[in-house]
């Protein structure tokens, strides 16, 4: 039986949700980015078919030669899938429309819920001395959501402040509780952050009253505003925080990182600007 091997650094989230558009992968590439500002080394790997990370970091299908499918079914080495970003520090792992295959592809594989935990232990992981890996998974839980929950330290999960929010919540912790059980007993849930928040809508700030009494210390203090700035930088091919660093999006970033970052500070980086003090002035 295989089991879950935790290297101190880099850390690995998952950023899940089963259900589509809650703001997964706006979160992964913006936290990403944010990480960076605060002298992270990242990989984003992005988990998803539809690859809207791979997009939205500026890394267009045709440049997508090797890609998240051929780590897992082909156990390509992890230097030779990993392309550098226009962001210095920021690397990505591509994803491929063949990656929507994958379930098929590994059904008789005896390892398959722990393809990518091993690809992401290679030893020439080290080579590019990274802090955070952040994993973009699919909208659904399937086997492949399911390998980044079992490479994982800590699940992120974005939700939506919007009626039925809460509703998929208790399949999902469901998941989390049977990989733990099979696969990866010390999996921590780093955080449920609310996303497309509109303090002006009284629903929504009923959904964040609902999500804090239910699972209180759970849900991230930063909530991250509906902001078109944000949903406007992939089709810019960039995070928020390059593509208009003011925005509101990108202040609600910067103070997530900073919320995860203090309570896991960066290992041997002193001169973080910013870091530990847990909230955007
Ligand atoms: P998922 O990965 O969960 O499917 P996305 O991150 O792709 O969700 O977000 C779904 C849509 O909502 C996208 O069009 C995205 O640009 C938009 N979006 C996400 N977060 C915000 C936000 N804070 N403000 C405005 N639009 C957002
Ligand atoms: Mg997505």
């Amino acid at each position: 039986m295989s089991e879950f091997v935790a290297p101190s650094t880099p850390r690995i989230l998952a950023v899940v949700n089963q259900k589509g558009g809650v703001g997964k992968t706006t979160t992964a590439i913006n936290l990403a980015a944010a990480f960076v500002e605060c002298g992270a080394r990242v990989l984003l790997v992005d988990l998803d078919p539809q690859g809207n990370a791979s997009t939205g970091l500026g890394i267009a299908p045709a440049q997508r030669k090797l890609s998240t499918f051929d780590l897992l079914v082909d156990e390509v080495a992890i230097g030779e899938v990993v392309q550098e970003t226009a962001i210095s520090g920021l690397y990505l792992c591509p994803a491929s429309s063949d990656l929507s295959s994958a379930d098929i592809e590994l059904v008789s594989r005896e390892k398959r819920s722990f393809l990518l935990h091993d690809a992401l232990r290679q030893p020439d992981v080290s080579s590019f001395n990274l802090d955070y890996i952040l994993i973009d998974c699919p909208p659904s839980l399937n086997v492949l959501t399911v390998n980044g929950l079992v490479a994982s330290h800590a699940v992120l999960v974005p939700l939506q402040t919007e009626f039925f929010a809460l509703e998929g919540l208790s399949q999902l912790m469901l998941t989390i509780r049977e990989v733990r059980q099979a696969a990866n007993p010390t999996l921590r849930i780093e955080g449920v952050l609310l996303t497309m928040h509109d303090l002006r809508n009284r629903l929504a700030q009923q959904v964040e009253n609902d999500a804090r009494d239910a699972l209180g210390e759970l849900v991230f203090k930063t909530t991250i505003p509906r902001n078109v700035r944000v949903s406007e930088a992939p089709s810019y091919a960039q995070p928020v925080l390059t593509y208009d660093g003011s925005s509101k999006g990108s202040v609600a970033y910067r103070a997530l990182a900073k919320e995860i970052l203090a309570r896991h500070p960066l290992v041997g980086k002193v001169n973080v600007k910013g870091q530990g003090d847990g909230q955007e002035k």
